[in-house]
């Protein structure tokens, strides 16, 4: 039987660790840890690994905590644009949205573009005309907006930066920068029944162009899964996960260059990612039940647990 296991990321980016208030600290980690318990759960009772991260995903996007569904990120046009990405590693089964302001959980929307469609990825309007048909109730934009994403925003319009660069002093809520956090969330899984999956949401970068995609809808940049190697969920700058092919590459290079999960992810953050100046980190769970967590910036939101395990969760290098 397969050693079942399930681990999740609620971004990566500068750490501030001075500026963290314990309580901040410790909801952050409640949090992450109440959701890895939650996939942990579904794979426990046979859960499919695709249910296992498609609910983990839906409770990330629930989180204001996280740059991914209520408490995204704003566009550099005030608006709010979010992609999201799932894929079955057991019959390479694609589903993925972007740019959709109307969706309450975009991972819910992947989830029927996977299911009820013969196509993997919609775009905007019409990706939220294919969910609202298929049963997804439509939200207005202004659901995804919390007054520390509009800060964010005037902070970034300020300085003319997006905020993925800016140096901004760290607020006293974060234990992450937030002006230099990738709050992206993902999950990935292996079930009972030896199956992968993967999944990523995003509200982007703050001050983005209207119409920028990221990585994270794109199977192949940002999320991939495949029962022969592994799954893998990314987090941090989309355009440099996407020239790298970053989540395919882990998968490539074990698969062609037999490469360990470890020295796949190593290889794809510490040296591919990081020779094109991207910062950022991945969650990666292989076909055996090893789990990888790797980052080049200061901290990751993360966690996993096993089936029948403790769950762990840490947000800085050391813990
Ligand atoms: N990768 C995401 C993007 O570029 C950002 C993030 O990870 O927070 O849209």
């Amino acid at each position: 039987m397969a050693k079942a296991v399930i681990a999740i990321h609620g971004g990566a980016g500068a750490i501030t660790r001075a500026a963290m208030s314990a309580e901040k600290e410790q909801h952050f980690r409640q949090q992450l840890a109440a959701i890895v318990s939650a996939g942990q759960q579904i794979l426990a009772s046979g859960g499919s690994a695709l249910d296992a991260v498609t609910e983990a995903v839906r409770l990330l996007e629930e989180c204001p905590l996280f740059n991914a569904g209520r408490g995204a990120v704003f566009t550099h046009q005030s608006t709010h644009e979010l992609d999201a990405s799932l894929m079955d590693g057991r019959t390479l089964d694609i589903g993925a949205v972007a740019g959709v302001s109307r969706i309450r959980n975009p991972v819910l929307a992947a989830r029927k573009v996977l299911e009820a469609s013969p196509h993997v990825l919609f775009i905007g309007s019409g990706a939220e005309a294919f969910a609202a048909q298929q049963g997804l109730t439509p939200v207005e934009p202004d659901f995804f907006s919390t007054p520390e994403r509009w800060e964010q925003l005037q902070r970034a319009l300020g300085s003319e930066q997006m905020l993925l660069d800016h140096d901004g002093a760290a607020q006293e809520s974060d234990p992450l920068d937030p002006d230099r956090k990738f709050g992206t969330v993902g999950a990935v899984a292996l079930d009972l029944q030896g199956n992968l999956a993967a999944a990523t949401s995003t509200g982007g970068m703050t001050n983005k162009q209207a119409g920028r995609v990221g990585d994270s809808p794109l199977a192949g940049a940002g999320c991939y899964a495949n029962n022969a190697t592994v799954a893998v969920s990314c987090t941090g700058t989309g355009e440099v996960f996407i020239r790298t092919l970053a989540a395919y590459d882990v998968s490539a290079q074990m698969e062609y260059g037999g490469r360990s999960l470890q020295q796949a992810t190593a290889s794809v953050i510490h040296d591919k990612v990081q020779e094109l100046e991207g910062s950022g980190g991945l969650i990666a769970v292989d076909a055996h039940g090893n789990v990888a967590l790797p980052f080049n910036s200061e901290g990751m939101y993360r966690g996993f647990a096993y089936v029948g395990g403790e769950v762990e969760v840490a947000i800085y290098r050391d813990s």
